[in-house]
Parts: C-alpha cells; structure tokens; sequence
C-alpha cells in the first residue's frame, strides 16, 4: 500500500537524523563556535525511532535514510541499524555520512545489505578540505571512499557547490567517475548554515553547473532520470561512473517529491524548507496509541504543501530558512 499526500505524491521515503552533533563544521551547513547541541534526552531514543520506522513502513514508507547530524557519532548507530533493517516492508536502508568514522563498519554495512552510501565529499584538496570542514580530516573521508568502492557498495558523492570555494574541485570530481563505478551528484548551495545568511542571488545554480561541465566535457550525455529522482542525471561516454546535479535550492524537483524527514528532535518535516508540521516526539511521550500516531501523521500528510517556496512562506516563525541542515539531516 502505497500513500499519497494531497498533491497526489507517493510517501515512501523517510529521511531520518539521528543526531544533530556532527564531527565537522562545514562553513555552509554550521557555525565555527557556538553550536547549541540538543541534550541526549532531546533526541528520539533507539526504542522511538524504531516504533516510528516500524509505523512509517506500515504506511507504505519502503525506504529510509539515516542522516543527521553525523550518523556515526550517535553511539551505537550499528544497533540502531541492524534492527532497522529488520522492519517488515522496510527494503531499502541508506545512510550519509560524512565518512570520518564510517570505515571500520564498512564490512558490517556490506553484510547488513545496505543498499547504498552517501558520501559528503566537497573536495579532492586536502587544504580546501580543511578550509570548508574547519577539520583536517581528508584522510579517513578518502580511506571510507576507497573501502566502499572495494566492498562495491553503490556509492554517491555528494559534493555543495561553493562559489569562490570549491569550483576548482569540479573538474576532478567529475573526473572520479571515469574509472569508478560512483555517482557524484553537485548540490546546489542553500541557505541551511545555521546563521541565516544566503547569496542575494545564488550564482552557481544547477544550470551553471552543467553548462560548466558540458564546456569542459562537450559530449556530456543525459540520462533518463528516475521518478522521483532529486538530480537531473548525466554520463560522459566510455566513463565507468554517472554525475548528478542537484536543483536544491532552485528547488526544481518538489512535483515529485516522495520524501518526509524526521529531525533529530523528533519534528516531522513534509518539506525541507518547512519548520516542521508535527512534534512527533511529544505526542509519542504523551503516551498516545500507534492508531493515535498514524492519524495525525495522515493529517500532515494530507495539507502538505505544494513546494519548496510555499513551504518557506508558510514558516510558523516567520523567518527565511536559517537553521542548520545538521539539525534537519540533509
Ligand atoms: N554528516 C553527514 C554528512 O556529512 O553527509 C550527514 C548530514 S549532512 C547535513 C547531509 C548533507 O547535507 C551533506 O551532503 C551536506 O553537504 C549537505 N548540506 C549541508 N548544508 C548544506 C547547505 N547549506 N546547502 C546544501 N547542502 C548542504
């Protein structure tokens, strides 16, 4: 049984963080210094997380990310994910991670049957690495990525693109798919770094992305994408890997949006750029029934709005997005 909200798009894919603490401080997703982490009584307990998946997938969800926040800075993420992976109806479990701690549960992932792996990864430059994360860290991201390419694992690298930060980076990035079997998906710069500042007008947009690619790379050869799919999805012929570009901000892709997200504090999101339409975690501590829960779920699911841009305007704080994506879970 599939569930469609009021724009008649299908809910099946739930975006989960499960943290909001994070091992890097990217400048466009975070502040350097005064970050106010949720105490761990704040975050849906491993038990919560698991009745609500378990709930979710009795409404048709079939696919869950986990996100955060990094995922493996949450202590025992494993446990979390081998009783994930148990849940009826639920067939596809994915995570993103920025890669730090990832590698040493890469074999357990595999065996698990992870069906893939987002790998935040802006740069190829060890210094612009350092400059955009605030964390000299490059070594255990590339080690991850290497390790996840060996245990073939289906792997995405998702790199934001920087105006003055990272273009330099695009070239080699696309250059990766030319041996390795990787999708690298280019993402649109948005405004969720948790300070409320964005571009006045956004100059690396998805169109100035691919034509920047297709200077470079003229025989840049469209692919059919997906329903559902957030890129628009592109190869260069005799290239082993695909590239992504990613209308984020441009927000391009909302008529076909099959995603709803729960934030580390337990807030239920039907779009990313909404401040939350239901506070799951105090109706689940309230002591309510599954029936209970299901049907305020069905109300969110039946006024959800129709984009990105109305969902901005509907904001109940009345405020452009601001908030960092850590909280969100990207
Ligand atoms: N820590 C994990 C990671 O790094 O992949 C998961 C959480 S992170 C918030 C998820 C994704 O959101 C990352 O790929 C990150 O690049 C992206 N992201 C964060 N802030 C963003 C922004 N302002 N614009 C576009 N993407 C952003």
């Amino acid at each position: 049984m599939t569930l469609f909200d009021n724009h008649n798009r299908p809910i099946n894919y739930l975006r989960l963080a499960v943290t909001d603490r994070c091992n890097l401080r990217c400048f466009y997703c975070m502040p350097e210094e005064g970050i106010h982490y949720l105490p761990k009584k704040e975050l849906l307990t491993f038990e919560e997380i698991y009745r609500l998946v378990s709930l979710f997938a009795s409404m048709g969800v079939t696919k869950v990310r986990l996100t955060g926040g990094e995922p493996f800075v949450r202590t025992d993420l494993m446990k979390l994910i081998r009783s994930i992976v148990e849940i009826p109806g639920i067939k596809d479990l994915h995570l993103t991670t920025n890669g730090i701690l990832t590698s040493a549960f890469i074999p357990e992932l595999k065996k698990l049957g992870i069906a893939s792996v987002n790998l935040s990864l802006d740069t190829l430059d060890r210094q612009r690495f350092k400059a955009i994360t605030r964390r000299d860290e490059f070594e255990p991201v590339m080690k991850t990525l290497e390790q996840l390419l060996k245990e073939e694992i289906p792997v995405k690298i998702n790199a934001v693109v920087m105006d003055g930060k990272n273009i330099e980076d695009i070239l080699p990035l696309v250059e990766l798919t030319r041996n390795n079997k990787v999708d690298v998906r280019f993402i649109e710069e948005m405004p969720f770094n948790g300070e409320g500042s964005h571009y006045p007008v956004l100059s690396w947009t998805y169109k100035k992305i691919v034509s920047y690619i297709q200077e470079h790379h003229p025989d840049l050869h469209k692919l059919h994408d997906a329903d559902n799919s957030t890129s628009y999805n592109y190869t260069i012929p005799g290239y082993t890997g695909t590239i992504g570009v990613i209308a984020a901000f441009s927000r391009t892709f909302c008529g076909t949006c099959n995603r709803i997200r729960l934030t580390a504090q337990g807030v239920l999101k039907t779009c990313l750029y909404d401040n939350g339409v239901l506070d799951i975690k105090a109706l689940l501590r309230s002591g309510v029934s599954d029936d209970e829960v299901k049907e305020k779920l069905l109300y969110a699911f039946r006024h959800r709005v129709k984009d990105g841009f109305e969902a901005e305007a509907k904001r109940s704080d009345h405020l452009p997005v601001h908030e960092s994506m850590s909280t969100i879970g990207g």
